[in-house]
């Protein structure tokens, strides 16, 4: 049974968890039902996925929401005037097990504010980590946040007790940070990642010549970037996430909409703001192209064009940039081609190379092979013809994809119930 005053502990630190995007949804509130069992709670609870692809739900929450920094955009900063709360590490520790003996949670997300230093943070987090590993026994998944800041021996420890380590990079740019996190500087955010990308490796290493070797976060590292607070554009955004994979070996960079949580004079007004949604959304369609499809931002942006198109999904947007490269012939191209035509994902591409060795391709045949035509007749032929009947201007393809992709695009703002805009918190 939780204690009225740990409740009330869980719902001021889950709450501040909330706007930490590194996870890939929040929970939602749901009363047991008269003739069933089984209820959820808003606060708490995410999910992720575990080294090996499963999607899990994790207890999210902050160590403590007390932080001697003042970061401009965060919810927790020092000047902000909100309840505060701090976990003790057992606390913690019962609690994560409590939900997991429920059913209610597979692991545990774990941040936390800064508190006193980045040192004794970090020393907090290793003693529950610590606590939850020895003595309760728990070989769940736990994702942890490093603090930039901390000695580089406090990290280690955190990374042989945790899955997954996340640092946030926080703003796209140093002067971004300078201006609304002077207490945190890009140096200090990317000296903790450097360090985990090499413990990884050594710890692969050690486990090549020994199974018993201590595993070093062997689900990786991930990072969080805040977008629409400062004005940087996608094409920057994109240049880091790039980066920030090539240099640091990232499983993730996850992009997370600035929500309006102050009145700086800094910052953009809470009264005229929206969050930037359907950005968010499309910057992580670019980031899929990055991590999947061989793009390079470069590629995918340009001076002329610094931002992603809002009305069509970044690949769509590069294709018709590029109706040089296309109609793409499915039965001769290769695999690079064929990924970079809308509608053939990953899966179909290798579905296509692999139909057509044993027979010919069709248009029918590839719809069973998981092509999306709508999208892709516009780019390709099959047997040196289009699809029959297919009749549109050029001029008009974008139309038709950018009207394919209504539906999402009214779907994307309704995420926002889960952040009530300032002054609106329930
Ligand atoms: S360090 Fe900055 S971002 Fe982190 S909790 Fe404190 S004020 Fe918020």
């Amino acid at each position: 049974m939780v204690s009225l005053e740990l409740m009330d502990k869980l719902t001021i630190l889950a709450d501040a968890a909330k706007y930490d995007a590194a996870c890939t949804s929040s929970g939602l509130d749901r009363g047991r039902r008269r003739s069933g069992i089984g209820s959820t709670m808003a606060a708490g609870c995410c999910h992720s996925f575990s080294a090996d692809g499963r999607c899990i739900s994790l207890l999210k929450v902050l160590m403590t929401n007390l932080c001697v920094y003042d970061c401009q955009y965060c919810v927790n900063r020092r000047s902000n005037d909100l309840p505060r709360a701090a976990f003790h590490p057992r606390e913690l520790c019962e609690l994560t097990i409590g939900f997991y003996r429920r059913n209610y949670i597979e692991g545990l997300f774990l941040s936390s504010a800064v508190l006193r230093d980045p040192d004794y943070t970090t020393e907090r987090m290793i003693e529950t980590l610590s606590l939850l590993r020895r003595d309760y026994g728990f070989g769940g998944y736990i994702h942890a946040k490093a603090i930039p800041g901390a000695d580089p021996l406090l990290t280690h420890r955190l990374g042989l007790l945790a899955d997954r380590l996340s640092v946030n990079i926080e703003l796209p740019s140093e002067q971004s940070l300078a201006l609304l996190a002077p207490d945190k500087g890009r140096r200090a955010i990317l000296a903790p990642m450097g360090q985990i990308r090499d413990s990884i490796a050594a710890s692969g290493r050690e486990l090549a010549r020994s199974r018993f070797a201590p595993r070093f976060a062997p689900a990786g590292q991930s990072t969080q970037m805040i977008v629409g607070a400062t004005p940087e554009d996608d094409r920057h955004i994109l240049a880091l996430a790039q980066s920030l994979y090539d240099r640091y070996q990232l499983k993730r960079v996850f992009f997370s909409a600035y929500m309006p949580v102050s009145n700086s004079r800094l910052l953009p007004s809470p009264a005229e703001f929206r969050p930037p949604l359907l950005r968010e959304h499309r910057l992580y369609q670019a980031d899929w192209l990055l991590r999947f499809y061989h793009f390079r931002a470069e590629e995918l942006l340009s001076e002329d064009a610094p931002d992603l198109d809002p009305r069509v999904d970044p690949k769509c947007g590069w294709a018709l940039r590029h109706m040089e490269r296309f109609p793409v012939e499915v039965r001769t191209a290769d695999y690079e081609d064929l990924l970079r035509v809308p509608g053939i994902g990953v899966t179909s591409a290798r579905r296509i190379l692999t139909a057509r060795r044993v027979g010919g391709l069709t248009f029918l045949g590839l719809k069973t092979l998981g092509v999306v035509l709508k999208r892709a007749q516009y780019f390709i032929t099959c047997g040196g013809r289009m699809l029959e009947g297919l009749r549109v201007r050029p001029d008009r393809i974008p139309g038709h994809l950018a009207a394919l992709e209504r539906p999402g695009l009214e779907a994307v703002p309704e995420q926002i119930s889960l952040f009530p805009p300032l002054g609106q918190e329930a």
